[in-house]
This record gives structure tokens, C-alpha cells and sequence, in this order.
């Protein structure tokens, strides 16, 4: 069937999309971009109005297919599946548990089902990839009952490292099938434990909040901090939230920005909060590395991917040179190239091999949307 295939990634302030030849190449999109600032002054009202500028921008491409990603998938999405209105119903009683993305999610859900009727509709989770964790890396320290009611470690992220095992795969197949700990740092970080291609552990848990230090959430947390805020200090529950998610990590440690790329700058002048959140990220990185090598029992192999992994070779550098006990040998050259080089940033020699890899989960969702519907080559 000819036609294009449209993904979409609805957060609460902006819709990406990508549009891909049906019957091209699945890892590259013909057209891509975002539309910003739903919501405020000036951009579109909502997701229907986003998604129609998303559509003028398109021209007049036939969508035969589009595929979305959403962020929970509780426990029983373990794989991709197509919209009909009982997945609907399913996503949306999953809110609760991602209040601040589930919502805007569905909303791109239905402004597409309103925009392209009869279309199918395809539903990508980033949990579905942490289905595969063995029980003790979902459980917390908590009461059994707990579990069973949906308190557990789901982990996100999932088609960034779909992306990644695909990838490592088809360049360097032996790593694949060995223990291998993927970075996707980014404005969201996290971090996967993958065997074989499959997620064993991560950091991010229940929500998207825990584990490493990102741009403005605080990641791993004493629990007894959000009580004593609430019950010692008198924090409203809203203000605690806004804290954790807004005002926290690389923003809030720094006090000036969430950028790393513009705290590298300002480190580098000497910016004293700047460098003590750049430190804070690398610890922690290195920390949840050690953490999910553990989990492994072992390592042969760490990837990099999202906007800082991909970009910041001064971060790169830090972190595989803080990692040297593990068996990382950082090749500077080769380093400094990132993905525009071997890919490969360790090394000929190092026992354990580090890379640098373009994350694609746009290329993820095109595929298991094309695989579903039928619509293209594959
Ligand atoms: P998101 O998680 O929103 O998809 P990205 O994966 O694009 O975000 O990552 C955004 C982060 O990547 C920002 O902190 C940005 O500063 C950082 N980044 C992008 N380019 C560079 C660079 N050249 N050097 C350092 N950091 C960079």
C-alpha cells in the first residue's frame, strides 16, 4: 500500500513529528520538526490545533498509518499494538500513573484519530521495553500488596533503547549478545542494563523522576525528604511536585541553567554552581553504572545516546575516564569525533568497550507501525 507513515510524540507543550515514505527507508524520515509552545501566548491553543499546523507543515503527503508514542504502558502493554477503543481505554486508565505525559499522549491520540478518520493508529509505549526485568529489578522494598496494586519499577525510555540494542546489533553484534549499560542523557536521563538486547534493570522506575540527575528533575531521592517538606515544612503537594520535576536537577543545582550545554559554558568561565551540577550529573552517572554492571553480574560494553551522551565529549570523557576501574580505556581521538567518527570512543585494546550511538525512536515507532498495519515494504 503507497503512503507515508506519521509519528508523533505529543509531551505537554509540544508535538513531534516525522514523516516517513512508507515504502523508503524506515530509518530516515522525509520531513521532521516539532511544533512548540502549546498552551502559551501566541502558540497553538491545544493538541488539535498543534496537531493541524503539524498538518500544514506535511503538505499534502497521504498518511496511510501514524504511530505515537506513549510513555506508560503499565503492565500490560509489552509490545506495541494498534488503537482501537479499548487500548484507548486501557492508556487512559494509565494516567494516574504518568499524570504529566499520559494526558498529553492521549490527547495527540485523539486530535490524529479526528484529523486522518479510518487511519490506523498505532500505540509504541517506553515501558514496554522493561517488561523483560526480572521481578526483583521491579520490585521496591515494599509490601507485596504494593506490587500487585502497580507500585513497582516500570522504567521508560524504552524506544531510545530499542533503538540502541538495534543498532549495536547490526554494528557489533558479539557486544549485543553480551552485557552492555546504555547512557540516554538527555533533557530526561537514564540509564539500561541490557542482556543480550534485553533490559535486565534501569534507573528510572515508578516514574520518570528516579534515578540519575537530569535537567530539571532530581532523580534518585530519599522518600523521607518529599514527608518532611510536606509534613515539617508545610509544602503544598502541587509546590513539592513542581520542586521535583521543575526546580530540581542540573537547574536546580546549579541555579542558573538546564542546559548542559550552556552549564558547560558557564563552567568554564568558572561558574561555581554550573561545575558543582556538572559534577553532581557525572557522579551519578558513574554511581548507576557500577549499579547496573552489578545487575549484570559483569560488562563489555557502554553505549552513549541522547542530546548530551551524542554531543558533550567533555562529559563523555569524564565519565569513561571515572570508569577506568571497570576495564574503560578512553581513545581522546576518536572521542572527540563522536558519532561522526568509528563510533567507537574506547580503545583497540580496552576490555570494555564504549560507543557512541545516534538514538532513533522515531525509526522505532515507524517500523513497529509499518509492521502492524501492513502499510509499506516490510
Ligand atoms: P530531550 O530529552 O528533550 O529529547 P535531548 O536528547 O535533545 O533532549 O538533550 C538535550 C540536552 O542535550 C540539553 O541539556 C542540551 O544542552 C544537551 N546538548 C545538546 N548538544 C550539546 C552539546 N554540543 N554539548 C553539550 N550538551 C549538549
Amino acid at each position: 500500500m503507497p503512503g507515508h507513515l506519521l509519528t508523533l510524540n505529543a509531551g505537554s507543550s509540544s508535538i513531534k513529528f516525522a514523516l516517513f515514505d512508507a515504502a523508503g527507508d524506515l530509518a530516515a524520515p522525509v520531513q521532521a520538526g516539532q511544533v512548540e509552545g502549546i498552551g502559551t501566548r501566541g502558540g497553538p491553543a491545544d493538541h488539535t490545533q498543534a496537531l493541524r499546523q503539524v498538518l500544514d507543515r506535511l503538505g499534502p503527503a497521504p498518511v496511510a498509518a501514524v504511530g505515537h508514542r506513549i510513555v506508560h504502558g503499565g503492565t500490560h502493554f509489552e509490545a506495541p499494538c494498534i488503537v482501537d477503543d479499548a487500548v484507548l481505554a486501557q492508556i487512559e486508565a494509565l494516567a494516574p500513573l504518568a499524570p504529566l505525559h499520559q494526558p498529553h499522549n492521549l490527547a495527540g491520540v485523539r486530535a490524529a484519530q479526528a484529523a486522518f478518520p479510518g487511519v490506523p493508529q498505532v500505540a509504541c509505549f517506553d515501558t514496554a521495553f522493561h517488561r523483560t526485568m526480572p521481578e526483583v529489578h521491579q520490585r521496591f522494598a515494599l509490601p507485596e500488596e504494593l506490587f500487585r496494586r502497580g507500585i513497582r519499577r516500570y522504567g521508560f525510555h524504552g524506544l531510545s533503547y530499542e533503538s540502541i540494542a538495534a543498532q549495536l546489533a547490526a554494528r557489533q553484534p558479539a557486544l549485543a549478545a553480551g552485557r552492555a549499560v546504555v547512557a540516554h542523557l538527555g533533557n530526561g536521563c537514564s540509564m539500561c542494563a541490557l542482556q543480550g538486547g534485553r533490559s535486565v534493570a534501569t534507573t528510572m522506575s515508578f516514574s520518570p523522576l528516579d534515578g540519575l540527575t537530569m535537567g530539571t528533575r532530581c532523580g534518585r531521592l530519599d522518600a523521607a525528604v518529599v514527608l518532611h517538606l510536606q509534613q515539617q515544612e508545610g509544602w503544598p503537594v502541587d509546590d513539592v511536585s513542581r520542586l521535583l520535576h521543575e526546580g530540581s536537577g542540573l537547574l536546580g543545582l546549579s541555579g542558573l541553567a538546564s542546559d548542559m550545554r550552556e552549564l558547560e559554558a558557564a563552567a568554564a568561565q568558572g561558574h561555581e554552581g554550573a561545575t558543582r551540577a556538572i559534577d553532581h550529573f557525572v557522579e551519578q552517572v558513574l554511581r548507576e553504572l557500577a549499579a547496573l554492571a552489578a545487575a549484570l553480574r559483569g560488562l563489555d560494553a557502554v553505549v552513549f545516546t541522547g542530546g548530551i551522551g551524542e554531543n558533550s565529549a567533555g562529559l563523555r570523557a569524564r565519565i569513561v575516564q571515572g570508569a577506568r576501574w571497570l576495564g574503560l580505556q578512553l581513545d581522546d581521538e576518536a572521542n572527540r569525533l563522536g558519532p561522526r567518527g568509528p563510533g567507537r570512543i574506547t580503545t583497540d585494546d580496552s576490555p570494555v568497550q564504549a560507543l557512541v550511538l545516534r538514538t532513533n525512536e522515531e525509526a522505532v515507532i515507524a517500523r513497529h507501525t509499518a509492521r502492524l498495519t501492513g502499510v509499506g515494504s516490510s
